[in-house]
């Protein structure tokens, strides 16, 4: 069956905060300036907010440019940031540091993203851009110079064996003057292209961290509203960068989260397994008994800074959002600066598809408007904060304080980053851990927590999750590494499986459960697993992460 193609001026693919500021953007000046142009936007959740997982605080500054009466408009960023603690946790105690400069978050929202995501996609078709939620672009298309002409959906309805079903239906061909990429971090067509038109060629490599959230109803006598509170040490060693979230939001939620940098050295270490620890900490614990989980998610997060922005646009589209890497990590933030770098898009794509017939184009311009915005301006001076904790938490700590207070980001020096998947130890040179068993109270096993991030996906299709080569994960990640994807996959994807003697060890990928965080894609000390789109719609169904 041949595929249908469509044709719009722009195609955006991914309805996260970048996508959708790139499309209202587009469109407010369209509107403007009475002129035609059509924005397509795909997504590949089952609806928008289905697939966003985030903290969140957000600061407003780019939605203040883009919409600035979203107050009236009706936005859900309902809860101003009240109190912010910094902690550091032992194993037994609390200690209060003092709060970074970047971690105050006065003027901040704390928000669902996801519900965020869902208003801009109702700003968004008030302006007339065109949403198609369940779709996910699954192949970049060329044209014969090799630029990029749009996207191809994927395939419905292909079985398990590679062969069509009864329900098969091909691909839409989305065809484009120009495609943005708004995949948010690790995008699965990006990869592609950052290879193909070596787009990392002045960068460092990309560096990253695994965010899982829970979101939780607790104890209105304990809840206070609008208070933030982040924590580092325990249950990590200090070798290993990460920390907890804790956000109060409305209606009695917290959201609670858990990062890890995934430049973790230890293979025997679970992300997961962490965080369920973390909760069970005496000074967290009080906050959730009585208190009742109502979903669970996971999700990268880019954590390279300004060293690992690739160059952004190639003939034919650009990469926009956290898809480029824009997350500021000493504030965990990159809501913002997603959003700012879709609306210099639009502003640098508008300009050219209005003045030139034709297409596609190649719009450098827009390189140059980032780097002109306060988008560069805070990614620069953030840039040495992240790979100073390379040393471990302490020179980490002491150097961002001299960082920010002494030197304000200006060092005449930028540190390197090195890419996650090379730094994993040898397990014979690693000390294994134990964790404690799930209490079913504050922490919880893999496959409860799964059940409540409401995945789902088409069983009969093939695994998203392919493996360059079948053999490694027995013949090289299970006797150098111990096999880690059983333990950094916050989903229980993979398992080693073996006989009833407990021989023929193999490796069994249960796809259905992928939350779609691309930690496997990323971690994987063999580079052998490439995470594709499944069957649009599939993945997760977060209500409100
Ligand atoms: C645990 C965690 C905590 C965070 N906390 C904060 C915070 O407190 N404050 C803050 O400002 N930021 C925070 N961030 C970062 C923030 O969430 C991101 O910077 C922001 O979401 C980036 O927006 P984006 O649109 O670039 O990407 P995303 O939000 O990831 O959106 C990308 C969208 O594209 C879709 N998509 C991807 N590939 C395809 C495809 N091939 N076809 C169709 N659709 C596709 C995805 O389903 C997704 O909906 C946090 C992130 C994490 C993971
Ligand atoms: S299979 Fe990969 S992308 Fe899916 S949940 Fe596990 S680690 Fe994340």
């Amino acid at each position: 069956m041949e595929r249908e193609s469509m044709e719009f001026d722009v195609v955006i693919v991914g309805g996260g905060p970048s996508g959708l500021a790139t499309a209202i953007r587009l469109r407010q000046l369209a509107v403007a300036s009475e002129r035609d142009l059509s924005v397509c936007l795909i997504e590949k959740g089952s609806e928008l907010g289905a697939h966003t997982l985030s903290g969140a605080v957000i600061e407003t500054r780019a939605l203040d440019e883009l919409i600035p009466d979203w107050k009236e408009r009706g936005a859900p960023l309902n809860t101003p940031a009240t109190q912010d603690r910094f902690v550091f946790l032992t194993e037994s105690k609390a200690i209060a540091l003092l709060n970074p400069p970047q971690m105050n978050n006065h003027g901040n929202y704390i928000v669902s993203l996801g519900n965020v995501v869902r208003w801009l996609g109702s700003q968004a078709e008030e302006l007339g851009v065109e949403i198609f939620p369940g779709f996910a672009a699954a192949e970049v298309l060329y044209d014969d110079s090799g630029a990029v002409r749009g996207v191809a959906t994927g395939d419905m309805g292909i079985g398990k064996d590679g062969a069509p079903t009864g329900n098969y239906t091909p691909g839409v061909e989305l065809l484009a003057r120009q495609t943005i990429f708004a995949e948010g971090c690790r995008g699965s067509l990006t990869k592609g292209l950052l290879d193909r038109f070596n787009l990392k060629r002045d960068a460092d490599p990309q560096t990253y961290g695994i965010g899982i959230k829970e979101l939780w109803e607790i104890d209105p006598a304990k809840h206070k509203l609008g208070s933030i509170m982040h924590t580092v040490g325990w249950p990590l060693d200090t070798e290993t960068y990460g920390g907890s979230f804790l956000y109060h939001l409305e209606n009695n939620q917290v959201a609670v989260g858990f990062v890890v940098g995934l430049d973790y050295k230890n293979p025997y270490l679970s992300p997961f397994e962490e965080f369920q620890r973390f909760k069970t900490h005496p000074a967290i614990r009080p906050i959730f008994e009585g208190g009742r989980r109502i979903a669970y998610g996971a999700r990268a997060l880019n954590e390279g800074g300004l060293q690992s922005v690739p160059h952004l646009t190639f003939p034919g589209g650009l990469l926009v959002g956290d898809t480029a890497g824009f997350l500021v990590v000493p504030k965990i933030k990159g809501t913002h600066t997603a959003m700012k770098s879709g609306m210099l898009a639009a502003e640098a794509v508008y300009e050219v598809l209005t003045t030139e017939e034709g297409g596609p184009f190649e719009v450098s311009g827009y390189e140059d408007k980032v780097k002109a915005s306060w988008v560069w301006d805070e990614l620069y001076v953030a840039r040495n904060i992240r790979p100073s904790f390379h040393k471990g938490l302490w020179a980490g700590i002491a150097y961002s304080a001299i960082d920010t207070y002494l030197l304000r980001g200006r060092a005449p020096w930028t540190f390197r980053n090195h890419a996650d998947h090379d730094v994993l130890r040898k397990a014979a040179e690693s000390t294994p851990i134990s964790y404690p068993k799930p209490d079913g109270v504050v922490s919880f096993d893999r496959l409860s927590s799964v059940f409540i991030s409401n995945t789902n996906h088409e069983e009969n299709q093939p695994i998203h999750l392919r493996l360059t080569d079948p053999a490694v994960p027995i013949n090289v990640n299970l006797p150098l590494y111990d096999a880690p994807e059983q333990r950094y996959c916050p989903a229980g994807v993979y398992e080693i499986v073996t006989d009833d003697a407990g021989q023929s060890p193999r490796l069994q990928i249960n796809a259905q459960n992928c939350v779609h965080c691309k930690t496997c894609d990323i971690k994987d000390p063999s580079q052998n697993i490439t995470w594709v789109v499944p069957e649009g719609g599939g993945g997760p169904n977060y209500p409100n992460m």
